[in-house]
C-alpha cells in the first residue's frame, strides 16, 4: 500500500527537477538571433528567384528552415524599420517616423524614446545575454546607443554608412560609385565608445561577423539573443578582397555573396556549437532595394518599386527562419509576416510578458513557424514617414496615396484608392477598385479603428528633435 503512494511522489519530485534543470540550462529559452540586411531587396537572393547572386548559405537557411513570401518590413526606410523591429510596433507610435525626428540624419540629436520596451530589454528580464553587431540608426548620441536600450554590448556602425562623406569627396552621386573608402567618415563604435573615426568598409562585413561568431562563442551556455545588423548592402558599397570581383552579379553581388558567407559563418557557429537544436534564427531586410542607385542597388524581383516607397517592393523583403526541429524544413510561406511579428514571437518563446500599457501591433506567429496553422491578423498598414499610403487586408491592397521612393514625382492621392490583389497581380498593376467597393468598405473599417488606437507621438521625441544646424 505505502510503495502505491510513494510512487506518485517521487513522480512529481523527479518532474520538478527535471524542469529545473531545463530552465537553468536555458533550454525552455531558445537562443534568438536576428540578421538583418540594410537595403536587400524582395529579388536578391538564389531562393528568391536571383538567377545571378550565389547565395548557397542562405538557400540552405531556406531549405532547412521557412522562406516567407509575404514578410514585411514595417517601414520603407532604414530608422523607423528598426525601431519596429526592436519595439513589434508601427514607427508611428515611437515617434521614429523619418520626416518628423530626423534620427536619420547624421546630426540628429534624437533617438529611440526610452519609454520604448525593446526586445532585448524584454530578454534580458528572462536571463538573456544580449549583444548587438553592426548598424543602430536609432539615434547615434551615446545617450541613444543600444547599450542604453537593452543590449550587453554593441560593436558597429552608428548610422548608414553614407552618412558622412569625407571633406574633399567629391559631390553628388558620382562618388557612391568610385567604391572609395576614403571618401567616407562612418565612425566605428564599441559600446559608447569612438573605436574608429574611419574605418576600413571593405572590412566591415568580415569584422561584423567575426564579432557574432565570438559572441555566440562566449555565450553558448545561453540563453543568448544576438541582432546582427549588416552595414551593406546599403551604399556605398565595399566587399572584403576576398570578395571582390567575384561575382558575376558585379560588385553588389560581390557584397550579398560576403554576406551570404556572414550567415554561414554564423550557422557554422551555432553547429560547433552544438546549439541549432535550440537556436531561432530569422534572417531579413529593414526595406526594399535602393533603385536609384541602378547597378549599387538590389532588385525587388516581381514587386513593384523599391526603398521608400510604399509600393510592395519598399517594404515587402526577404525574411527566412530557421530552427532544426522546430521550424518545418523547407517550408514556403504565402502567410503575411512582419518584423513586428518578431518582437511579439521572440518575447513569447522567452517566456516574457508583453509590456500591457501599450499597443503592440506585432503578433505571435509561432503557430505558423511550427507549422501549427495561421495566425488571426487584421491589416497590414504601410507608412511613409508618419503618412499613411496603403493598407492590407488578406490579399486586397488600397493605395491612398502613392510615390515613387526616390522619384522627382509629389505624392498623388487617390479616391477612391486604388486596389490591387496581390495574389493575381503582385507588380500591383491593375486597378480593382471599381469592382470591389465592398473591399475597399472593408478596408476603411480597418483603417479607421487603426487611427483611433493611435496616440500622439512621446513629448521627449519632440523636444529632442533640434536639429544641430
Ligand atoms: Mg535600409
Amino acid at each position: 500500500m505505502k510503495s502505491t503512494s510513494v510512487f506518485p511522489l517521487l513522480f512529481v519530485l523527479l518532474a520538478l527537477a527535471c524542469a529545473e534543470a531545463v530552465a537553468a540550462s536555458g533550454a525552455s529559452r531558445p537562443n534568438i538571433v536576428i540578421i538583418y540586411a540594410d537595403d536587400l531587396g524582395w529579388g536578391d537572393l538564389g531562393c528568391y528567384g536571383n538567377p545571378v547572386i550565389r547565395t548557397p548559405n542562405l538557400d540552405r537557411m531556406a531549405a532547412e528552415g521557412m522562406r516567407f513570401t509575404d514578410f514585411y518590413s514595417a517601414a520603407e526606410v532604414c530608422t523607423p524599420s528598426r525601431a519596429a523591429l526592436l519595439t513589434g510596433r508601427y514607427p508611428v507610435r515611437s515617434g521614429m517616423c523619418h520626416d518628423q525626428f530626423r534620427v536619420l540624419r547624421s546630426n540628429a540629436a534624437g533617438g529611440l524614446p526610452k519609454e520604448e520596451v525593446t526586445l532585448p530589454e524584454l530578454l534580458k528580464q528572462r536571463g538573456y545575454a544580449t549583444g548587438m553587431v553592426g548598424k543602430w540608426h536609432l539615434g547615434h548620441l551615446p545617450e541613444h546607443l543600444p547599450l542604453h536600450h537593452g543590449f550587453d554590448s554593441y560593436f558597429g556602425l552608428p548610422f548608414s554608412n553614407d552618412m558622412l562623406p569625407a571633406p574633399g569627396a567629391p559631390k553628388g552621386r558620382d562618388k557612391f560609385y568610385e567604391e572609395k573608402n576614403d571618401y567616407w567618415r562612418t565612425p566605428l563604435i564599441r559600446g559608447t565608445e569612438v573605436l574608429e573615426a574611419h574605418p576600413d568598409q571593405r572590412q566591415l562585413t568580415r569584422r561584423y561577423t567575426e564579432e557574432a561568431v565570438r559572441f555566440i562563442g562566449e555565450k553558448k551556455s545561453g540563453p543568448f539573443f544576438l541582432y546582427l545588423a549588416h552595414t551593406f548592402p546599403h551604399v556605398p558599397l565595399f566587399a572584403s578582397e576576398r570578395f571582390r570581383g567575384k561575382s558575376p552579379a558585379g560588385v553588389y553581388g560581390d557584397v550579398i555573396e560576403e554576406l551570404d558567407w556572414s550567415v554561414g559563418e554564423v550557422m557554422g557557429a551555432l553547429r560547433a556549437g552544438g546549439l541549432e537544436k535550440n537556436t531561432l534564427v530569422i534572417f531579413s531586410s529593414d526595406n526594399g532595394p535602393w533603385l536609384i542607385f541602378n547597378h549599387h542597388g538590389g532588385s525587388a524581383g516581381p514587386l513593384r518599386e523599391g526603398k521608400g516607397s510604399t509600393w510592395e517592393g519598399g517594404m515587402r523583403v526577404p525574411g527566412i527562419a530557421w530552427w532544426p526541429g522546430r521550424v518545418p524544413a523547407g517550408v514556403v510561406q504565402h502567410e503575411v509576416a512582419t518584423t513586428m511579428d518578431v518582437f511579439a514571437t521572440c518575447a513569447k518563446l522567452a517566456g516574457a510578458t508583453l509590456p500591457a500599457d501599450r499597443t503592440i501591433d506585432g503578433v505571435d506567429i509561432a503557430p505558423l513557424l511550427f507549422g501549427m496553422g495561421a495566425v488571426e491578423r487584421g491589416a497590414f498598414f504601410y507608412y511613409r514617414g508618419s503618412t499613411l499610403y496603403a493598407a492590407r487586408l488578406g490579399h486586397w491592397k488600397a493605395h491612398f496615396i502613392t510615390r515613387s521612393g526616390y522619384g522627382p514625382d509629389k505624392p498623388e492621392p487617390h479616391e477612391p484608392p486604388l486596389l490591387h490583389h496581390l495574389g493575381e497581380d503582385p507588380g500591383e498593376r491593375f486597378d480593382r477598385s471599381a469592382a470591389n467597393p465592398a473591399v475597399l468598405a472593408r478596408i476603411d473599417e480597418a483603417v479607421a479603428r487603426h487611427r483611433a488606437g493611435l496616440q500622439p507621438a512621446p513629448s521627449q521625441l519632440v523636444e529632442t528633435v533640434a536639429q544641430k544646424n
